[in-house]
């Protein structure tokens, strides 16, 4: 945890108050924090003497004090749905900050068209659909991007970048590029790009030369794009000790072949099981340990040599090209922006023996299972009691309970270990959650509410907090972090 997040987990009794009077569970978010990520991507930026613009990836959370800080700043917002942009234009941001990506519904391509940001085209059909648009609308030409997708080094015939079913294939980018000279009057290709979900430095190496040579193959035909945007997937860092890392997976690994008692509950391997004594499967959980992260992932990429393009760097590719580079981090924009908070109603013992606690929340109300994300909550005792009681600081395995009725709701699968065992009124923060954790998921199911939520920030030295929905950033002059 970053400074700012941990000071607000040691303000004990201003959560404890949030929670009673707002209910648990309730999403925290911290909008000065995804101000200054922002501006450590531009850093990054900096660093390389690249020009561009980054985009928050909206889907990562919902918060309107976020996108709202963010509108402060330089920076620019992705959105994939028509409530996405109806709710970026209301935050403050025009049109030149706003790009719609993603397969589109007509609504939302109607109303990215008619405001006029630019539209990162996700296939042939939408090309065509959003020219007949322009045309029958009589609007002004719009700017457009193509995303591409399945590059394949320019080395060999293998495709290198793994399948996708957004974007259109490589392969057919001279069939794409037809589309845009004849939809002239109505589009203006502005530039190409890619997002992969992967973690792979070397894929998205070879995506982004793939761009930069289909940029060439654009400018030999007369367009005149200038931007490479490489999408998001910078990562987040969530464990600062590898080694603690390293420890969990190989113990989670013995309780899978049973040299050791379980880590989870009813023996579930995280995508590992036991073949008659043989390790089988493979391990679905986020990296929890990445070092190289978010804006150093961003430095570790750009500083890549291109092999088919004379192996300088892609940096200096972009440089030499005068391109400006488009980024769009979603998780990564997020980090250490935000805590989820859940009060403790139960404590139990299983048949099995093992400590169950039950919390004021679903499983879906902090989605850390969905996205493989594996973390400890922090106990934040009711009465200022942080002191072990029971002399139990020797620190002690639960399984965490959603309050459904349903076998499966639980918050993780695996036992995680608190300092002490918490008691009913105790808080647990589930911490640095506002990407995709947080709002993702969360449902009515049951008829439970969905998490409420509050921005805070420090003023004179203390927190203050209001409404997400009641936030503005009027106190950020400039908008500087
Ligand atoms: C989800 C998404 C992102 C953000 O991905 P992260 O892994 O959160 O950085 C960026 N661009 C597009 C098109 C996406 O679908």
């Amino acid at each position: 945890m970053e400074p700012r997040l941990a000071s607000l987990l040691g303000s004990e009794d201003l959560l404890h108050t949030l929670v009673d009077a707002l209910g648990s569970p309730l999403n925290v978010v911290v909008p000065d924090q995804i101000a200054e990520n922002a501006e450590r991507f531009r850093a990054t930026y900096r660093e390389h003497h690249l020009t561009g613009q980054v985009f928050f990836a909206h889907k990562a959370n919902r918060s309107s004090a976020l996108v709202r800080r963010l509108a402060a700043t330089d920076a620019a917002v992705d959105v994939a749905s028509l409530g996405e942009l109806q709710h970026t234009l209301s935050a403050g941001f025009t049109p030149d900050r706003i790009m719609a990506t993603g397969p589109k519904t007509p609504e939302f391509l109607w109303l990215a068209a008619r405001t006029g940001v630019t539209v990162n085209v996700d296939s042939r059909t939408e090309l065509d659909d959003l020219a007949a648009l322009v045309r029958g609308h009589r609007m002004p030409r719009r700017q457009v991007l193509l995303r591409l997708s399945a590059f394949e080094a320019a080395t060999g015939v293998t495709v290198l970048t793994r399948p996708s079913r957004f974007g259109a294939s490589a392969r057919e980018l001279d069939a794409l590029l037809e589309a845009v000279e004849r939809h002239g009057d109505a589009v203006e290709l502005t530039g190409i790009g890619y997002h992969l979900d992967t973690t792979s430095l070397d894929e998205k190496a070879v995506a982004l030369e793939g761009c930069i040579r289909a940029l060439d193959a654009c400018r030999s035909r007369g367009l005149r794009p200038r931007v490479v945007d490489i999408g998001g997937g910078f990562g987040v860092n969530y464990l600062a000790d590898g080694g603690q890392w390293e420890r969990y997976t190989t113990e989670l690994t013995r309780a899978v072949l049973g040299g050791r008692p379980p880590l989870t509950w009813r023996g579930h391997g995280y995508g590992l099981r036991n073949e008659a004594g043989t390790l089988r499967g493979s391990l679905g959980l986020y990296p929890a340990h990445r070092p190289i992260a978010a804006e150093g992932y961003l430095d570790e990429l750009l500083s890549r040599p291109a092999p088919s393009l004379g192996g300088r760097s892609l940096a200096t590719l972009l440089l030499e090209n005068l391109y400006d580079l488009y980024t769009e981090p979603g998780r990564a924009l997020v980090d250490q922006c935000g805590l989820v908070l859940a009060r403790v109603l139960e404590v139990r013992r299983t048949d099995a023996g093992d400590h169950m606690v039950r919390l004021g929340m679903k499983a879906d109300d902090v989605s850390l299972e969905e996205h493989g994300v594996l973390m400890d909550p922090v106990v934040i005792a009711r009465e200022g009691a942080s002191a072990a009681a029971d002399g139990e600081s020797a620190g002690v395995g639960v399984y965490l309970a959603g309050s459904l009725c349903l076998e499966a709701d639980l918050i993780t699968r695996r036992m995680v270990f608190l300092p002490r065992l918490p008691r009913p009124g105790d808080l647990l923060a589930f911490a640095n959650t506002a990407g995709y954790c947080m709002d993702f998921r969360s449902s009515r199911a049951q008829q439970q509410p969905v998490a409420r939520q509050v921005a805070v920030w420090q003023e004179a030295g203390s927190w203050r907090w209001c409404l997400d929905e009641e936030y503005w950033p009027l106190r950020c002059p400039g908008g500087q972090p």
